[in-house]
């Protein structure tokens, strides 16, 4: 296993090497922690409330052959592969809008048996 680490290290330090988009570097560094991570419980911030658009473009996405990866993405959102991290080609797209709200009701297996 190793064996096949040090020509992905290898790869990884010459495409940093190349690149000039501050940008792309700074997430490949930030991916890079992230891989070297712990198991510790994520520390996630306290989210304010959000404005959710009333419309919003949802874009049908293909990874790469060698993937084989599909996903709905969310314009504006990120465009990389869940599973290997490429960049992903937004092949269709569709706009939705945000449904009114309903009256919450309670799940049908949550109801109280009468
Ligand atoms: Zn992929």
């Amino acid at each position: 296993m190793n064996d096949a680490l040090e020509p992905l290290f290898a790869a990884i330090r010459a495409n940093l090497a190349a690149t000039r988009n501050s940008c792309h570097k700074e997430s490949l560094f930030a991916r890079l922690r992230n891989l070297a991570g712990s198991d510790e419980p994520v520390d996630y911030p306290e989210a304010p409330t959000p404005v959710f658009p009333t419309r919003i473009t949802i874009a049908y996405s293909v990874c790469s052959r060698s993937c084989g990866s599909s996903a709905f993405l969310v314009d504006g959102g990120p465009q990389t592969c869940d599973f290997c991290g490429g960049l992903m080609f937004r092949s269709h797209q569709a706009e939705y809008a945000l449904a009114p709200e309903t009256p919450s009701e309670p799940a049908p297996h949550l109801s109280s048996a009468t």
